[in-house]
């Protein structure tokens, strides 16, 4: 079950590498291939970090992804009223992505952090 409304997007090759950091560049993520989901988040949780009505982002199953940096966590409950924990860089507070607590082996990346998306 997604945690946010999605959009499925075009088909991406197996060996596409995105890259994702904060503000400070002090947090990183990297991920390969296709996502398994990627759309707008619609809910108001989103919208309340970010702002704008639509928050892009991008799944993929943790095997695929590389993360690194100092970050913190806030334990929410999503509109849906599942647990989702998100991540945020220590010392700029850039969200860079979430895990979802009834699919924990997915990292759900907000795609504004990652260049050329
Ligand atoms: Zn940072």
């Amino acid at each position: 079950m997604l945690p946010c409304r999605s959009e499925v997007t075009r088909s991406i090759p197996d060996n596409k590498i995105f890259t994702g950091a904060c503000l400070c560049g002090r947090c990183r993520w990297q991920a390969t291939g296709e996502p398994e989901f990627a759309g707008y988040c619609l809910y108001s949780h989103c919208r309340r970090m970010s702002g704008p009505g639509r928050t892009p982002f991008m799944g993929f199953e943790q095997g695929r992804v590389r993360i690194r940096g100092d970050m913190r966590q806030y334990e929410d409950t999503s509109d849906a009223g599942q647990g989702i924990v998100r991540y945020f860089c220590t010392i700029c507070g850039t969200r860079l992505y979430s895990v979802p607590g009834s699919v924990p082996e997915l990292r759900i990346f907000y795609a504004g952090v990652a260049p050329g998306c």
